[in-house]
Parts: C-alpha cells; structure tokens; sequence
C-alpha cells in the first residue's frame, strides 16, 4: 500500500479502495469517465451528503492523477448537478466574525463604484443597495451559508448563489483567493437586491447586471490591494470588464450608445450560459420591497460620511428625493444636522 493510498483511507476507506481497484494505485493511469463514474458516483448518488471526509479523499487522489478531457467533464457534471442545498453538507455562519468575509465583499470600498441604471432590468444599484444586504444579513433576513465537504465543493462551477423567494439563501462554496471570493459575492448580492427590490426582470437581464456589479468590485478590490501581479482576465471576462469599466468611468448614462452596446454585448455572453432560464422572470415579492425601502432608508442615514456629497447627491438622483434641489437640500440638511454642516464638503 502507498502512501497515497493511506492517506486517502485514513479519510475515507470506501473511496480509496475504489481508486485502488481501478488504477492498482497507478498515477500515471490517466482517468477515464468510467473511472471517475466509478470513484465518484457512490458519492453522489443515494440521498446522503458529502462528509468532509469524503472530500477530502477525493481531492487527496484528484489532485496529482490524470484526468481526461471528458473525465474532468463528467466530474464537474456531478457537482452541477447536485442541488447544492441538499447534497453538499453546509454550515450557517451566523457570528460576524464567520460572516466577516460577506461584510468585506460589501464594504463601501470594494462597491463604491457600483452606481448605473441597468437598460436590461431598469434597476439603478447605487453601493448604499450592498450595504442595505449586509444589514439584511447582520439583521438575519438573509441567512448566510458555506458548503464544507473537505475543499472538494470547489469543483462545482457555481461557486456561490442566492437562493431568493421566501428562502432567501446566499450560499457560498468553499471559496478560494479574495478577489474571487469578493466578486462573487457582490454578483449574488446584486442578486438580492433584484429580489428584495421586488422588481419583475429577465434571467438574463438579472444576469448581466449580477456580472457586470462583480467586475466593478474586482476592479474596486484590485486597486484596494494594490496587486502588481493582477490575475488574468480573458475571453468572456474581457467583455463584462469593459461593461464594467464604462460604469467605472460614470459614463453609463442611457443615451450613451457604447454603454447599451456594451451592456448588449454582456446580456449575449451571459445568454450562452443561462440558455435554459432564458425569458423567465424572478418573482416579485411586494412584502420583501417594503422591508428593503425601510433597511435602505436607514443605511442612507447611517452609511452617511461628511466627505460622501459626491455620492450622496448621485444616490439622491436615484431614489427620488426629487429632482427639486432645495427639497434634496432640506433633507441633506436634516440628515447632517447633528454634526454641523461644516464638517460636510
Ligand atoms: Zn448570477
């Protein structure tokens, strides 16, 4: 027995065994669909969850053995295909500190930029929205999930989503490095948002938003962290972060053309990978409306900062406390009453 072999048992007998029997322990063995149907299924099939152990056996044997093409396929097909909730083994992170890592993702530095009116779903997202779900999430009307099957939740190709309706689920996979983790999180924030705002829209629509709102956060978090070796972006990812940038730029006004045809352009990316869902629509709850104005009024009160007139009078223009200046005025004033207006500009 190798030394892989042990390992592999001390964490799961079942699957090593299986592994042994069908490569003698041979890593130059190049794994074939039948073989990984062969590791894999007894995992995935029968209505037990993954354990921990099991993940980790299987990312201990997957990590230096030979897959094929259609093997790597076939095993990223078991994970997409189980229904995240009911098959990985999840756990609720509830303290701030387990939910330090959303709180960071939704921090006024990383959505800042976030503020353009979608063509796609005519929301207007404005960063006080992000801050209005994470006070969602710290007040628990949005409960906050983490698969923990031993890393091996990683080979799904969705590493987080939003379960909307009356679960209100963000559910994360056992996430990687930081900036991936940040942009999706804002992606399946904006997602909340679309749910909580109550507002009928398109798959896609809801999609292209979600895309381009995580690539302003990535960008956002870049320049945050300074990186001299920014991670590639390529294929796909090119054209949301052009999308992206024009938003960056505040130039995604509704008469600039560059900015629908960019936006266009995301909506036919995001087509080729939500075909199924194409042309349905989220559902509108109205109830779930009202408690995102009243969470959003108070953030607007509470997320306030001297030094954000800037910010403030675009959010201003976006939620309608009118285009009458002197009527913004008066409550700009009573907002920033108590700590004097000199402190403001
Ligand atoms: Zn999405």
């Amino acid at each position: 027995m190798g030394k892989l072999y042990e390992e592999a048992a001390h964490e799961d007998k079942k699957i090593a065994d299986r592994w042994q029997k069908r490569t003698k322990e041979d890593l130059s063995h190049e794994l074939t669909v039948s073989d990984i149907e062969y590791l894999i299924g007894p995992v995935f099939h029968g209505g037990a969850k993954i354990t921990e152990n099991q993940g980790r056996a299987l990312i201990l044997i997957l990590e230096p053995s030979k897959l094929t093409r259609d093997a790597v396929k076939r095993l990223r097909r078991y994970a997409d295909n189980a229904d995240l909730n009911e098959k990985w083994k999840v756990v609720h992170l509830v303290s701030d500190d387990e939910l330090g890592v959303v709180y960071k993702a939704l921090r006024q530095d990383v959505v800042a930029k976030i503020i353009f009116k979608s063509p796609g779903t005519g929301i207007t997202y404005a960063p006080v929205d992000y801050n209005v779900i994470a006070r969602l999430i710290y007040e628990k009307e949005i409960a906050v999930y983490q698969a923990k099957a031993g890393g091996f939740s990683r080979i799904a190709s969705a590493v987080a989503f939003y379960i909307g309706s009356n679960k209100n689920r963000l559910v994360l996979n056992e996430l990687i490095s930081p900036d991936t983790r940040t942009e999706y999180i804002v992606h399946e924030a904006t997602h909340a948002i679309q749910d909580w705002e109550a507002v009928r829209s398109l798959v896609h629509h809801n999609e292209a938003d979600a895309f381009i709102a995580g690539a302003i956060a990535a960008a956002a978090l870049r320049n945050v962290l300074r990186a001299d070796k920014p991670p590639k972006r390529d294929g796909d990812v090119v054209t949301i972060d052009a999308a992206a940038q024009i938003v960056i730029d505040k130039k995604a006004d509704a008469g600039n053309k560059d900015w629908t045809a960019a936006y266009q352009k995301v909506v036919d990316v995001v087509a080729k990978f939500y075909k199924d869902k194409a042309g349905t629509r989220s559902t509108a709850t109205p109830a779930k409306g009202k408690v995102f104005k009243r969470v959003l009024a108070a953030a607007e009160v509470d997320a306030w900062k001297p030094q954000d007139w800037e910010r403030y009078q675009e959010i201003r223009k976006t939620y309608g406390f009118g285009s009458d200046p002197t009527k913004g005025e008066k409550f700009f004033k009573r907002l920033v009453g108590k700590q004097g207006a000199a402190r403001m500009l």
